[in-house]
């Protein structure tokens, strides 16, 4: 996993907080590291939670690029965003779950992204709804963007579960018979909401020919922000992508 290995491991921290905690959080995950992510805006539920540190952490996240020499991925959800970020050079953003259900704002991001080189990734709408993953496809298709991927995050459900979000491997896999070409990337952080989860939903991944996994890491969990309950420290985080490791070359 991670460098030289099968699946391009893609982690980083829910969202930046401070900068020290940033560079911290990166630092230790590195080495087993492809491509770092981390959340600047948020798009929390309450007006009265933390939204993210916004453009002041585009720049620590240039800084991190040149520093590591390896490329960040971000969520984006206006049209706004999209300038920020191509201005910082950040040259993969994501849609995020609650943005793909509304196709107003996926096209306002379409456009922004037009005639860019941008490297899109797609999360499934937050509701089981198929249509509307495949309609947000298709509109950055017309919009000319050559590199989609599409990520599993789990979806909503009103049924008790283990999950925060079902992974519902049964919609991927239609998902994928419309659009095999398109690369499919597993979010284990997002569908478990807790860490005890994410090395099981990682191997059952697995079987769903995912080309990576993104795994939410942070140096301090206790103190996140945002989705404290699922995000690994570094030492745990390793310690997953060593038994996957094992468990893929088996
Ligand atoms: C995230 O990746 O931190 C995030 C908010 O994701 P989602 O859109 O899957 O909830
Ligand atoms: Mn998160």
């Amino acid at each position: 996993m991670g460098k030289n290995n099968k699946h391009i491991i893609i982690a980083g921290p829910c969202a930046i907080e401070t900068k020290k905690i940033f560079f911290d959080t990166i630092d230790s995950i590195n080495k087993d590291v492809d491509i770092f992510r981390a959340g600047i805006w948020k798009a929390r539920t309450s007006p009265n939670n933390f939204q993210g540190i916004g453009e002041e952490g585009l720049s620590w996240i240039q800084e991190a690029q040149i520093k590591y020499k390896k490329p960040f991925a971000i969520e984006v959800g206006t049209a706004q965003h999209v300038e920020l970020a191509l201005k910082h050079e950040i040259g993969i953003l994501w849609i995020g779950a609650r943005t793909t259900c509304n196709p107003f704002s996926v096209q306002e991001i379409c456009e922004a992204t037009r005639g860019s080189d941008l490297e899109i990734w797609i999360k499934n709408p937050i509701f089981p709804n198929l249509e509307l993953w495949i309609g947000a496809i298709e509109r950055f298709k017309k919009s000319k963007i050559k590199n989609i991927k599409v990520i599993n995050r789990g979806f909503f459900s009103e049924s008790p579960s283990p999950y925060r979000n079902l992974p519902r491997w049964d919609i991927v896999r239609k998902f994928k018979k419309i659009f095999p070409k398109i690369p499919l990337i597993c979010d284990p952080s997002h569908i478990s909401g807790n860490t005890e989860l994410i090395y099981d939903v990682c191997v059952k991944a697995l079987s769903y020919e995912v080309i990576g996994f993104m795994i939410e890491v942070h140096k301090k969990p206790e103190i996140a922000l945002s989705d404290q309950n699922q995000q690994l420290k570094p030492k745990e985080f390793c310690e997953i992508l060593d038994k996957l490791k094992s468990t893929n070359s088996t």
